[in-house]
């Protein structure tokens, strides 16, 4: 991937076809998996480099241009101020902040000839901290909000998807910098508010959703999801407008109780899972109750209770108990716990019992007996085992209600473009950066950070805007926004005429293309579909000498005839006008 682009570019605006270095395949690549993957390949914006690493080619270049110059617009219009920060960077920054051991192996490192240890960044908190400490050192000179767009490095475990999951790629990531809270909060509502019109400019279906601070840190956040089946988070919705990631979603989950109140050991000689035991006593799953046994950080043992209908969130799981990780069947053993069958009632001495918030409504439990082959029912917290906290621990899942307003949720799946988070003063704290206040007291920085993901965003909008012929580009972002088709390159006329709109289009700043090469019309109309231009002018003998020009829309397909002398004005409108409506 080169690195990131100019921000205000000034692009040709018109393109020859028989010039541009735009070599379109008919085959997919072996390895895509998705749409935007394929397309982005095959219609000649990208190319592999190695597994999450991508090359971009003159077509993906514009649309890379064209996005970071919507980015820069609305950072602007926010007062953050452009910058650019070195992607490499020393491992003693990294080591103040404590992430060189906590970023783990998603860290990429290097040496210099000297032995000294590197990180190619992943993210630039600990950079730009350490670039403003002691030069940013008054309230009066607060807030400021500075950002740059950089490649990112991240050793992803699983690289796939093309742009979406990469090893190398690019962000805008922009940092702020505040006295207090209110200050903070101020920005990152404007943020958040830049970010929902980068999406609108973008033409991207989206929803700012609910979610977790991950490795940045910090507690208030919102990811940016745009929505597609081929995203790999998963959000619950509502038509009230609650929006939340599945992984922390604080949803209300149905859980009900087992019949029987008395405590009471049933036979159960089934293997022991959730699915057999709801089959085997002819009850719904959310009759039962589930149990997870795992440790802390100390290898303190816990066992974690949820709705049996329910999965364990494992981002839940660790906001309950610091490190927690499952056991294996080995160490259930070797603790004595009761695989398939475990439950609260006489677990060994010293097991934590953690359960769900949405278990407390559910006064008598159908739970595992510790002991093969049994299970109890009538099971009570308080009476039968005590429960050492209610907490939130499922992912949300269908059939949930929604927390503000009650009705059922709705689920789909989105693309992570962007995030803002709140980070307080986790970095100013750990990395000494610190301001002079109005009384002349040190005070560490109030700080939120914001990052939007450039490469990834351009395969979101693929997502949205892919049919089996290839991309249809929003204007917004379009590599060019129409493409003039000749269709008789031997042909005087054909080709005059087709230069001379052409050029008028241009003269007129429109951004076109022309496919002046010499091509079949079947060629020209698949490369053309497949790279996506929002509008295809095609010129054609037939229609020249009625005095026509056929337009089609990419977005649906649909063929117009344009009478041929209104034909370039006509387009300059439409152009005009989806402009304005991505502005
Ligand atoms: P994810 O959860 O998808 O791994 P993240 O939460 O780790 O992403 P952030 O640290 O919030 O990512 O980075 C800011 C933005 O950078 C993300 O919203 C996303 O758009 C982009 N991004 C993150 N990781 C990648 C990646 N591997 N490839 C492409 N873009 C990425
Ligand atoms: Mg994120």
């Amino acid at each position: 991937m080169a690195f990131a682009a100019l921000t205000t570019p000034k692009l040709p605006t018109l393109l020859r076809m028989s010039e541009l270095y735009a070599p379109t395949l008919r085959e997919d690549p072996v390895d895509a998996e998705i749409a935007s993957h394929r397309l982005l390949v095959r219609a000649a914006m990208i190319r592999k480099v190695a597994a999450g690493v991508y090359s971009f080619l003159p077509l993906g270049m514009r649309v890379l241009a064209k996005v970071e110059a919507i980015v820069a617009e609305e950072m602007a219009a926010i007062g953050s101020q452009e910058m650019r920060m070195s992607v490499i960077q020393p491992a003693e920054l990294w080591h103040e902040s404590g992430r060189w051991d906590d970023y783990g192996p998603e860290l990429m490192r290097l040496e210099d000839r000297h032995g000294h240890s590197f990180a190619l960044a992943p993210t630039h908190e600990e950079l730009i901290t350490a670039l403003i400490r002691n030069e940013l050192r008054s309230y009066r000179e607060l807030p400021k909000s500075l950002y740059h767009f950089s490649n990112k490095y991240r050793d992803e475990i699983r690289p796939r998807f093309g742009l979406l999951r990469a090893r190398e790629f690019i962000m805008k990531d922009a940092y702020s910098f505040h006295v207090d809270q209110a200050s903070l909060q101020e920005h990152y509502e404007q943020q958040a508010r830049a970010y929902g019109r980068i999406c609108e400019r973008l033409g991207l279906t989206y929803f700012p959703v609910e979610a977790d601070s991950g490795q940045i840190g910090g507690k208030v956040t919102i990811e940016f999801m745009a929505l597609a089946e081929a995203g790999e988070a998963e959000l619950v919705y509502c038509d009230c407008g609650y929006a939340a990631n599945t992984e922390v979603a604080e949803v209300n989950v149905r859980a009900e109780s087992y019949a029987g109140e008395t405590l009471r050991e049933i036979h159960t000689p089934i293997e022991g899972s959730i699915a057999s035991l709801a089959k085997f006593l002819s009850i719904p799953e959310s009759q039962t109750v589930k149990a997870l046994a795992g440790c802390d950080l100390d290898g303190r043992i816990v066992v974690l209770f949820i709705p049996g209908d329910h999965e364990l969130g494992p981002i839940k799981a660790l906001r309950a108990v610091e490190g927690f990780e499952l056991l294996t069947d080995e160490e259930m053993e070797a603790a004595g716990l009761a695989r398939g069958y475990l439950g609260p009632v006489d677990l060994p001495g010293g097991v934590r019992i953690i359960a769900d918030r949405a278990l407390q409504s559910v006064p008598h439990w159908l739970v595992g007996a510790n002991r093969e082959q049994y299970h109890l029912s009538g099971a009570r917290p308080g009476r039968d085992f005590e429960v050492d906290a209610w907490v939130d621990l499922t992912t949300a899942q269908s059939g949930d209600r929604c927390p503000l307003c009650g009705r059922d949720l709705k689920m789909a799946r989105g693309i992570e473009v962007g995030q803002v988070f709140q980070l307080g003063t986790k970095y100013s704290e750990s990395m000494g950066a610190q301001y002079m206040d109005e009384e002349g007291n040190e005070k560490p920085f109030v700080m939120g950070c914001y990052g939007w993901g450039v490469t990834r965003c351009l395969a979101a909008v693929v997502e949205q805007y892919n049919d089996e012929d290839g991309i249809f580009w929003p204007v917004s972002v379009a590599p060019a926004e129409v493409c003039v088709v000749p269709l008789a390159v031997g042909d005087n006329e054909v080709v005059q005429l087709a230069e001379r709109l052409a050029g008028e289009l241009a003269a007129a700043g429109v951004e076109v293309v022309i496919d002046d090469r010499d091509e079949r019309a079947g060629v020209k109309f698949a490369d053309a579909d497949l790279i996506g231009w929002p509008y295809q002018l095609v010129i054609g003998k037939r229609g020249l000498a009625a005095g026509e020009v056929e337009l089609k829309t990419r977005e649906n397909n649909e063929k117009q005839s344009l009478p041929l002398e209104q034909s370039v004005d006509s387009l300059v409108a439409l152009i005009a006008a989806r402009r304005e409506a991505y502005a």
